[in-house]
């Protein structure tokens, strides 16, 4: 059976991997700056993390989420401990499309309404629920059948107003760093805008985080930088260092009961040891200290190849933007200089998403690598 074509692959074979480093079946070493698409957070195989999950499979992999599970309550605690994000409850699925499809019906059921404003650019995963935002400003996905999303443009509070005064939006839907859209950011102004006008018409403020958290940007979550309070904070990629964990923190003013959300997988033992002992190793290794020292090295070293046009994000989910398109440099990094980068809907856009865990001897190697392409 072959498998159904739905990815153009780079041909390589990672068989193994260890911290920022990949490895092909021919044993060549790559430097891993995309992190499976910042999933990798504390670094590939990490020994706490390959220990702690051979010791619980060993134990108890899996059981249903009708009987206790204190490593779930484990996780709540340490998830508040290193987000800050005190008064907040929390609820475990698989994928960052699932924690989106979850925070979007949570908000309809909790005001009723059910309409879904989100912005052009955006990626709320690939599910007809959270899809909306999704490849191209054109698509307008259902959510549920009923509902019915708008795309506004990222910065306009005015638009967002008229939006929400019709009293019909159950959430807006925002990355705060957008991610697969090309690392644009919006103003402090209108993040906390969005904060404010959600509140005044009772409409839920969904910060997806799927991308940006998990100490990403060097603050826990992204939308730290504003003083805003998010009714619902979608998480998955970087929270399980590749086990599939998704999952929302859900603010006190919505209320859980029996039955509002459910799920088989979501929680279990393997994805609750999995992302604890990511949170451990982003407190006991610094790990958001590291991201915002790196950057800052980063962002150094960009200053002195004079192609790059824009340097775009924050922490280590950063973009360098150049006046042409990037599809071929990029082939040159993983094939001339074995280095893994991203691409954007930007054409023009490099991602580096690496593992928090990178040091200044890994930037170096990037930017030889850009030198010697680039001939500056
Ligand atoms: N939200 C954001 C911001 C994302 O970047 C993504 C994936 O790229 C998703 C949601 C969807 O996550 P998943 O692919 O785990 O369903």
């Amino acid at each position: 059976m072959s498998l159904f074509n739905v990815y153009p692959l780079f041909d390589i074979t990672p068989v193994k991997a260890k911290d920022v480093y990949v490895y092909d079946e021919n044993g060549v070493e790559y430097l891993d700056l995309y992190g499976g698409h910042a999933v990798i957070s504390i670094g590939h195989s990490h020994p706490k993390y390959v220990k702690n999950i051979s010791d619980q499979v060993a134990k108890l992999g899996f059981y249903s989420n009708s009987i206790q599970n204190p490593l779930q309550v484990n996780l709540a605690e340490k998830l508040v401990q290193l987000s800050g994000c005190k008064d907040y409850e929390l609820f475990l699925c698989n994928s960052g499309a699932e924690a989106n499809e979850n925070a979007l019906k949570l908000a309809s059921f909790h005001n009723g309404k059910k309409k879904v404003i989100a912005f052009k650019n955006g990626f709320h995963g690939r599910t007809s629920a959270a899809v909306a935002a999704t490849d191209n400003a054109k698509i307008i996905a259902p959510i549920n059948a009923q509902q019915e999303v708008e795309l506004l443009d990222l910065g306009n509070l005015d638009a967002l107003e008229k939006a929400l005064a019709n009293n019909d939006v159950c959430a807006v839907i925002i990355e705060c760093i957008q991610g697969v859209g090309g690392l644009d950011e919006s103003t402090a102004e209108f993040y906390e805008g969005i904060d404010k006008l959600c509140k005044t018409y009772n409409t839920c403020f969904i910060a997806d985080e799927v991308q940006s958290g998990f100490g990403r940007t060097g603050d826990f979550f992204a939308f730290q930088q504003y003083n805003v309070t998010p009714d619902i904070i979608a998480m998955a990629k970087g929270m399980g260092n590749g086990f599939p964990i998704g999952g929302i923190l859900i603010h006190p003013n919505i209320k859980a009961s029996f039955g509002l959300l459910g799920t088989t997988f979501g929680g279990n033992h393997l994805a609750c040891v999995a992302s604890s002992t990511v949170l451990e190793v982003i407190e006991s290794e610094q790990l958001l200290r590291n991201a915002k020292d790196i950057s800052a090295y980063f962002i150094e070293k960009a200053q002195g190849i004079s192609s790059i046009k824009h340097l775009k994000g924050r922490g280590l989910m950063l973009g360098l933007e150049f006046d042409f398109p990037i599809a071929e440099l990029r082939k040159k990094l993983i094939f001339k200089h074995q280095i893994f980068t991203g691409s954007a809907k930007n054409p023009n856009l490099i991602r580096i998403l690496p593992p928090l865990t990178i040091q200044k001897k890994h930037i170096d190697q990037l930017f030889e690598a850009l030198k010697t392409e680039l001939d500056t």
